[in-house]
């Protein structure tokens, strides 16, 4: 079989390979714990399922506005108002399937072949990947000081003049920090002056921690939207778990909107008229349905920090929003990938590898399923790798001995 180099390149999705891993133990009756994907357990919004309800029970589902049905863009365009404190209009806003295809579109047509973009690790997997996908190169910048905060110092330092875009994600997947103000007021100027595009990723905005706020790049400039470098990326994935209805959207110049639709016309037509309703129901919607959402991370979180606390080896920084984390599993082993396999082989954990983020030696848990498969996977972790454990743990009514420790 004959195919590509560039396809051939391109890496598998580490977290839904987990997933399907899990998902084959699973069925094999094998007592699996995912602590892998960033996966809320919630049911979506009630709106968002009569909206969705209302317009399949019309019967005519068709193919929408490439861009987005205009109700939909309505409700991002208040969005936009109520939580970035900018009006928009709808010609500013592309509707996509997920944000991943935000993410895609843009840098299909933004991207020149060896255009370079700069992804601040540690990073969301996809993004290199996408880079790639569209004959680009990404370029890592990992801080120096050993955080999981980005400098400007390490940013500079990888600026050329092929640099054509950078992608900012914070909160961040996978690390759980956010980015300070004043980084994200910085990158911003610098941007704008230099003409880079800046990626907002915002996926995230919401889940924020502790009465922390995720600023919006947004209120760091005072350039208008058509003259602005900076990209807004969202959906509803996040924000309210509507992982499975595929609905995104990206923010910014009226140029690029028309040429990011003219790619998705000839690559997807639309977007999903179904889930467009969803998504629009969603967002019409009572809002204390995201912040019941975050109240639920943001215990998970403290469940999380407060297991992690009695297992000595490992580092951990506090996340201060999503629902990930990224703890410092060097002390066990620095193969991550190894690491990760032997704890799904022996304590049917799934966690991803932090090589997969650009930080080897580390692992992501995600905290977003139950509070009982998050205490239950990392004693089972602990199990596994801390020799201070007990010797035995019951999975179910199975009782495992460990003698590799
Ligand atoms: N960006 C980041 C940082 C993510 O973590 C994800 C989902 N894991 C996405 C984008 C894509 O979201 P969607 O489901 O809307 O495609």
């Amino acid at each position: 079989m004959s195919i590509s180099q560039l396809a051939r390149s391109i890496s598998d999705s580490p977290t839904l390979r987990l997933n399907e891993e899990a998902r084959l133990l699973r069925e094999m009756g094998q007592p699996v714990i995912h602590l892998g994907i960033g996966e809320p357990k919630n049911k979506a919004p009630i709106t968002a399922i009569l909206s969705s309800a209302a317009k399949l029970n019309t019967g005519e589902v068709k193919y929408t506005p490439t861009d987005g049905t205009p109700s939909l863009k309505k409700a991002i365009v208040r969005y936009m108002e109520e939580n970035y404190n900018r009006v928009v209009a709808p010609e500013n806003i592309i509707v996509t399937t997920g944000a991943k295809q935000s993410l895609y579109n843009i840098l299909f047509s933004i991207i020149n072949p060896q255009d370079e973009v700069i992804i601040l690790a540690p990073y969301w997997v996809s993004y290199p990947e996408m880079v790639k996908m569209v004959y680009g190169i990404p370029v890592i910048v990992t801080p120096k000081d050993g955080t999981f905060y980005p400098r400007m110092e390490d940013i500079l330092e990888a600026v050329t003049s092929y640099t054509k875009a950078i992608i900012v994600n914070s909160p961040n997947n996978p690390s759980g920090v956010v980015f300070p103000d004043g980084f994200i007021a910085q990158i911003v100027e610098y941007c704008e002056a230099k003409g880079i595009y800046l990626i907002m990723d915002d996926i995230y905005h919401k889940l924020v921690f502790d009465g922390m706020h995720a600023i919006a790049a947004y209120s760091c400039t005072k350039k208008d939207l058509e003259s602005t470098k900076v990209i807004v990326v969202n959906g509803v994935s996040k924000l309210y778990g509507m992982t499975g209805f595929r609905i995104g959207w990206v923010v910014t110049n009226r140029k690029l909107v028309e040429i990011m639709t003219n790619v998705q016309a000839q690559i997807t037509s639309s977007p999903a008229d179904v889930m467009q309703s969803a998504a629009e129901g969603a967002l019409n919607g009572m809002q204390s349905y995201v912040e019941s959402l975050r109240l639920t991370m943001e215990n998970n979180r403290n469940v999380v920090m407060q297991e992690l606390k009695c297992f000595t080896g490992i580092r951990i920084t506090k996340p201060q929003g999503t629902f990930y984390c990224l703890p410092d599993f060097r002390a066990y082993l620095h193969n991550s990938e190894e690491l990760a396999s032997f704890l799904l082989k022996k304590a049917l954990v799934v966690t991803v590898p932090g090589k997969e983020f650009g930080m080897e030696g580390y692992l992501r848990l995600s905290y977003a399923g139950t509070v009982k498969d998050i205490t239950e996977g990392i004693s089972r972790i602990k199990w596994a790798l801390d020799p201070s454990s007990p010797k035995e743990i019951y999975i179910g009514d199975r009782k495992l001995v460990r003698d590799w420790l």
